[in-house]
């Protein structure tokens, strides 16, 4: 492997060269620790033969090492300036794939299902855009493209909802309907001073793998009736529930036979107690 580009001299000697600046409106910052950016490549392997689909290249940090570790690398990207850096930056690589489509538009499923036909596992692995953080991974979860591992960089306070537990101020909504689909495992707290430019707030990597499905479950009335237990947060099980179906008497009866004190509020529910409450639900309707 050449040089790493992950380091703050290489990183600022490829931006001068290119005569390239960070954009914020496209959410880079670009990781200047290799060390770090090794341990992501490595972690989001879960066999030796995967191929690494990544959300926003950049100039190539972590696709370099992607590039080491997968039998093929497809990377997506919306920033015209990149092409040519990365031509330069991965010239060395013969099995890195640039698309330059915006990952939010892209028919994930059918780019996966082309190489899990040929027999390899497919991850997904980024230091994510910021700002699109949730849509990019609601968008994985609900394309029910069959990806191995995601293992992705995101803010740390946003990651601390993604895994967040019961009885703790981040459990919420996203947390349940996240945690409903995907196990999902802290891989590392990462500081912000090894990103360049250096954002606000640290960082951290968690990395999701897909659990069974429960059929039994219909996901988009489950998601409902989650979101709307968690609609205000101060109030009981009760209030929200009862504004959630519309008939307060008939969310008392439904509580109390699945054997949930009205009192309670919602980030005091389990994931299996709300699924329980879910198929009471369904059930007396
Ligand atoms: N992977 C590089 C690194 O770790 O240094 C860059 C990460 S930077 C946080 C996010 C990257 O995502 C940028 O290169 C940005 O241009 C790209 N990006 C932003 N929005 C995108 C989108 N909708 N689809 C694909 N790439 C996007």
């Amino acid at each position: 492997m050449n040089k790493p580009i992950a380091t703050p001299s290489r990183t600022k000697e490829i931006l001068a060269k290119h005569d390239m600046f960070a954009k914020k409106n496209y959410g880079q910052n670009f990781l200047v620790d290799a060390g770090v950016v090794e341990k992501i490549a490595r972690d989001a392997m879960v066999s030796d033969h995967c191929v690494a689909i990544e959300i926003g290249p950049g100039i190539g940090a972590l696709t370099q090492y992607l590039c080491e570790y997968a039998k093929k690398v497809i990377s997506f990207e919306i920033d015209e300036r990149l092409p040519s850096v990365l031509a330069d930056t991965l010239s060395e690589y013969d099995n890195f794939t640039l698309v330059m489509e915006d990952f939010l538009n892209i028919d994930l499923k059918s780019y996966v299902e082309q190489y899990t036909a040929q027999g390899y596992d497919v991850v997904i692995a980024a230091n994510l855009p910021y700002y699109i953080t949730t849509p990019i991974l609601f968008k994985i979860f609900e394309s029910n493209a069959p990806v191995s591992a995601i293992t992705v960089m995101m803010q740390k306070e946003v990651a601390d909802r993604f895994h967040a537990s019961v009885n703790t101020k981040e459990y919420n909504a996203l947390s349940i309907v996240t945690q409903y689909r995907c196990h999902v495992k802290n891989v590392m707290k990462v500081p912000k001073n090894v990103f360049m430019p250096k954002p606000n707030v640290d960082s951290a990597v968690l990395q999701f793998t897909f659990k069974e499905k429960d059929a039994s479950i219909n996901e988009e009335a489950f998601f409902e009736l989650v979101k709307g237990c968690f609609k205000q947060r101060r109030k009981t099980i009760l209030n929200n529930f009862g504004e959630y179906l519309g008939d307060k008497t008939k969310a008392k009866e439904v509580l109390q036979h699945a054997g949930v004190d009205e009192k309670r509020r919602a980030e005091s529910l389990t994931i299996d107690e709300f699924k329980h409450l879910y198929e009471v639900c369904i059930h007396e309707n």
